[in-house]
């Protein structure tokens, strides 16, 4: 069942305060991440950047912007989608993250997939992809198409940073999205014909009362 908002910002609170790693020691503050406990969609970055880590939100840089843009391309708004990234502490000068950092902060992904169970992944560069995906492949590999994993969908995607200085890297993202479009359409579809029978065996052995609490 998809957690409460009331628990997943007890689970902003508890990052916000983690000390597991060095990393505590160097941030401004945590980015636990941002969006709705019942979005469909997760986008997972990498860590914050110097402008998250003063803002408290995650992608809200120049690479979020393009994220956003990106978005509103195949018709999504990015206040539907909960954003995040793989640790939630600014690595220093925006060095990549360390493996033994991955490992403290994990527990936090985790816990945040399990809350909100999207029915989509959008895996944003080759850390969040080693993290989600481990030994599925490589991002050059793998972008653009669609992995799926039990019930979810994961889509593994160059990160916006990467793309905001390189016009070919760019329009790779940009033909990516497109085709991102089609696999949300399909993890829909897949939803919605999982829900009918459920919803069909409800309304035969529930008694009213029980159908009036669902709502
Ligand atoms: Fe805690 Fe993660 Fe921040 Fe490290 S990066 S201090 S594990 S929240």
């Amino acid at each position: 069942m998809v957690a409460t908002t009331e628990e997943l910002l007890e689970l902003h609170g508890r990052i916000r305060e983690c000390t597991a790693c060095p990393l505590h020691v160097t941030r401004t503050q945590a980015v636990p991440g941002y969006g709705p406990v019942t979005a469909r969609i997760m986008a997972v970055g990498e860590a914050p950047g110097e402008t998250e880590d003063r803002e408290g939100k995650p992608f809200v840089g120049a690479a979020g912007q393009l994220l956003t843009r990106l978005l509103e391309s195949v018709g999504l708004d990015r206040r539907d989608i909960y954003i995040s990234n793989i640790i939630k502490c600014r690595p220093p000068g925006n060095r990549d993250p360390e493996q033994s950092e991955v490992e403290s902060c994990s527990h936090f992904l985790d816990e945040q997939v399990a809350m909100l169970q999207p029915d989509v992944i959008l895996v944003l560069g080759r850390h969040a992809l080693a993290r989600i995906l481990p030994g599925a492949g490589s991002i050059s590999r793998l972008h653009g198409q669609r992995v799926r994993r039990d019930t979810r969908t994961y889509v593994p995607l160059y990160h916006p940073a990467a793309a905001l200085y390189n016009a070919g890297l760019l329009e790779t993202l940009e033909a990516d999205m497109q085709r991102v479009r089609g696999y949300l359409a399909d993890a829909e579809a897949r939803r919605a014909t999982a829900a009918a029978p459920a919803a069909a065996a409800a309304a035969v052995t529930e008694a009213p009362r029980d159908q009036l609490d669902l709502f």
